[in-house]
């Protein structure tokens, strides 16, 4: 018999963080091998823990989770989202503007399936977060990437956005804070892409899973109050910022002028009652989280556990000859970049199969996540400040063998 078809688009989707390196880890774990995993953004798993007052509110009601919900979400989780937003300054937050659903993962796919028809392009960071690529690919639009260099501090240039605007535009995608890179995107420049969007009738959709998780001085500026009447989807959960990402729960709210998105709003909801509901036990855990839970201050605060392990990946590349970091900002990551002559025909897949096999870490190419350049690779900050610098002595120890090759 021959193979079971599958969908030819899907040739063209790619995501790294659990593709082929993950799998040989897992070979190798079953021969015994004790690894560090570094590609997933996997609080969980490295001893974080949802607070507790968010695990009883789910606990306190789990006897009731027997009905679906509306597809939209919990009332009153909606409610708890649209005052989060309203304290934030997104103009008219309402409950009827929030959509809940199984982690942003799923409100990505779903939004852009409701936005684009086939040959739309959606405006991406490169690097991105590879979701965003994989789904405007399966929804057949065309990702079109607007560059993030690392020297200019991972920041996007709002000319070049401007100058990749076609007639088949329909969105600009933010990530801030960002995945991979750490970037945490000021004010102004958010200003001026808001301005193109509006100059040119773009949808704003703006992946702000990390929108607590800051280090240093860095604060976090929500793009949906900046945009005022132009059409923004804005993405927030519970996965990073409570360190629940098992639970399954994030949402999206739409802000903008009602004429503007109000196609949009009837295609979600109509996409979202196909799916029927979110899972409903993690909804419980919303309204606790976004009224009584600040918890991740004490791990990016000055000797909390994020706030050390970045220290310890920042001092450890500044030590290195063979690496070169913009210091992350925010969320949970760092995105070093190999410099100098351990760089010289480098292949970011090659440097990370080579320290997996040779010194147990697993990490991420840098070129998983859309990016032309061969010679960065992305690690997470989850685990304990003297086990990270333990991973970059290993890097270091590979990377100068290769210099003196
Ligand atoms: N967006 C970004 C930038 C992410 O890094 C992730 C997960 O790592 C997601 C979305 C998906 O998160 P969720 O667990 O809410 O599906």
């Amino acid at each position: 018999m021959s193979p079971v078809k599958t969908r030819q688009r899907l040739s063209e989707v790619r995501y790294e963080i659990r593709g082929e390196l993950a799998r040989r880890a897992r070979e190798l774990e079953t021969q015994g091998r004790t690894l560090v995993k570094l590609n997933i953004g996997n609080p969980g798993a490295f001893g974080f823990r949802a607070p507790e007052n968010l695990q009883h509110a789910i606990a306190d009601r789990i006897a009731r989770t027997d009905p679906y919900t509306h597809q939209q979400g919990l009332p009153e989780a909606r409610e708890a989202i649209a005052a989060f937003h309203a304290r934030r300054g997104t103009p008219n937050a309402s409950a009827e503007r929030v959509f809940v659903g199984n982690g942003v993962s799923e409100l990505i796919d779903l939004s852009l399936r409701a936005l684009l028809d086939p040959g739309d392009e959606v405006l991406l960071p490169s690097p991105d977060y590879p979701l965003w690529s994989a789904a405007t690919i399966l929804n057949d639009g065309r990702p079109v990437y607007y560059r993030c260099r690392a020297e200019d501090g991972f920041l996007p240039d709002p000319e070049e956005i401007e100058a990749l605007v076609s007639s088949r535009t329909r969105a600009i995608v933010l990530i801030n804070p960002n995945n991979p890179t750490g970037a945490n995107y000021p004010r102004e420049l958010l200003e001026r892409i808001v301005a193109i969007a509006a100059r040119h009738g773009l949808l704003l959709m703006c992946d702000e899973i990390y929108d607590g998780i800051l280090y240093d001085d860095n604060a976090f500026q929500p793009v949906a109050p900046l945009a005022g009447d132009v059409p923004c989807l804005s993405f927030g959960g519970l996965s990073k910022v409570h360190r629940a990402c098992g639970w399954r729960v994030g949402w999206a709210v739409l802000s903008g002028d009602n004429a503007v998105v109000g196609d949009l709003y009837h295609a979600m909801d109509l996409l979202g009652a196909l799916r029927l509901c979110a899972n409903v036990p993690g909804q419980f855990a919303i309204e606790a989280a976004l009224t009584a839970d600040d918890s991740i201050r004490a791990l990016t605060a000055p000797g909390g556990r994020l706030y050390e392990t970045r220290k310890a990946l920042v001092e450890s590349c500044a030590a290195s000859e063979h690496l070169e970091l913009v210091a992350p900002a925010g969320a949970l990551y760092g995105f070093p970049a190999v410099v100098g002559d351990a760089a010289k025909g480098f292949d970011d897949h090659a440097f990370a199969l080579e320290l997996l096999e040779t010194e147990d870490v697993l990490i991420v190419p840098g070129s998983s996540f859309n990016v032309p350049d061969r010679n960065f690779f992305r690690v997470t900050l989850l685990p304990e400040a003297p086990a990270l610098r333990e991973v970059l002595a290993r890097i270091d120890r590979v990377l100068s063998r290769r210099a003196e090759a």
